[in-house]
């Protein structure tokens, strides 16, 4: 019998990237995107990269975690046994999770061994994971940040369209409600009705504000209202979606499989949008996604779309893509968009070249830990 394969070293990085473009939304702005790198090299003398993101808070946090903690218990560890890992991370920051910070750290690693185990399989992450679809539809946020007027929104969205893009994201959130009703209907009436248009309140209205806005876009026949109120009002997205036709897409602020699930159980939602990075890895955003196939919901996860485009390619629920282009100065691998799809990678493991030599130039943190 040959001797179980182990992790012998985990390297840590960080690098920021500055956004692509300006974006603004009803809470917040997209500072900086703190890219977090986590490789580990197995005694097979494969590696596995893993990553997660902030957008501009908490990385060097993410990264002390990491450090001090996870990647000292992750040394001469079988990487076969993920979910082991996974479960035993968890409760080893037990008094620190569900939370954010250790959510990301934990997606660091999830992520790494899903790359390490499908390189080593020689499989595209998609086809290892389900296999599922060998293409998926993609809408884009790019063009449709809060600050915007309408004219530059119905610029950025024709443009789109044009493009081949099936749909756009439109913020909303703007002081009035009628601001907002002007923007999305001059959209709508420029892109017409074959277009798929999203909107999203990242978190920006309180109950009354929400039943009201969801009323005011009636009849623009809106692909989803994306996170209305504060992610853990369940019971206030309940009512929202008892009261509007409108979809209701929940998931960014979520970070554990339990928060899902109980908006699924409660019927508190219509679309789900895990994020690979915020739920802590490939292995609960999985979960999320076969459990909402159950309940008969869609996943549409929210950005990463390099690493999101396998993971909706692996399930056969999931229905859009959302294209945020964001690894590009860091990475050679591009994913090929046409026709309004996304196609995944066919490359084993996450299908993402990291640039070494560009990571090398601009990294912040590079820090190694040996067996
Ligand atoms: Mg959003």
């Amino acid at each position: 019998m040959t001797a179980p394969v182990t992790i012998e070293s985990i390297r840590l990085r960080q690098v920021n990237l500055p956004p692509k473009v300006v974006r603004t939304d009803a809470i917040q702005s997209f500072v900086t995107q703190e890219t977090l790198l986590l490789t580990l090299r197995c005694s097979d003398g494969v590696e596995g990269t893993g990553y997660a993101y902030t957008i501009g808070t908490g990385g060097s946090s993410v990264m002390a975690l990491l450090h001090d903690h996870l990647a000292p218990r992750l040394l001469g560890r079988n990487p076969l046994h993920v979910e082991a890992i996974w479960k035993d991370l968890f409760f080893h920051t037990h008094a620190t999770a569900v939370g954010a910070i250790t959510s990301l750290a934990l997606a660091c690693v999830d992520t790494a061994l899903w790359d390490w185990r499908a390189r080593r399989q020689d499989l595209p992450l998609w086809q290892l994971l389900g296999g599922a679809q060998s293409r998926v539809p993609v809408y884009t946020t790019e063009g449709g940040w809060l600050h915007l007027g309408a004219d530059e929104l119905v610029a950025q969205t024709l443009a789109a369209q044009a493009q081949g893009f099936r749909g756009a994201k439109i913020k909303v959130g703007r002081p009035h409600v009628s601001e907002d009703v002007a923007r999305l209907s001059a959209v709508r009436e420029a892109v017409g009705p074959g277009f798929d248009i999203m909107v999203d309140a990242n978190q920006g209205f309180n109950r009354p504000e929400a039943l009201r806005r969801a009323a005011a876009f009636a009849g623009l026949d809106l692909a989803w209202l994306e996170e209305p109120m504060a992610a853990e009002d369940v019971s206030g997205h309940r009512q929202l979606r008892g009261q509007t036709a409108i979809p209701v897409a929940v998931g960014e602020s979520m970070y554990h499989l339990s928060q899902f699930r109980e908006y699924l159980e409660r019927g508190a939602c219509s679309i789900v949008q895990p994020d690979v990075a915020r739920i802590g890895g490939i292995t609960p955003w999985i979960k999320v996604a076969h459990l909402a196939e159950g309940f008969g919901v869609p996943v549409c996860p929210h950005f990463l779309m390099e690493l999101h485009v396998s993971l909706c390619a692996a399930v056969p629920n999931a229905a859009w893509v959302e294209y945020i282009p964001q690894l590009d100065d860091i990475t050679t691998s591009r994913i090929r968009v046409e026709g309004g799809y996304a196609w995944p990678p066919e490359t084993p493991g996450l299908g993402i070249a990291w640039d070494w030599p560009v990571i090398e130039k601009r990294q912040l943190v590079d820090t190694t830990l040996n067996q």
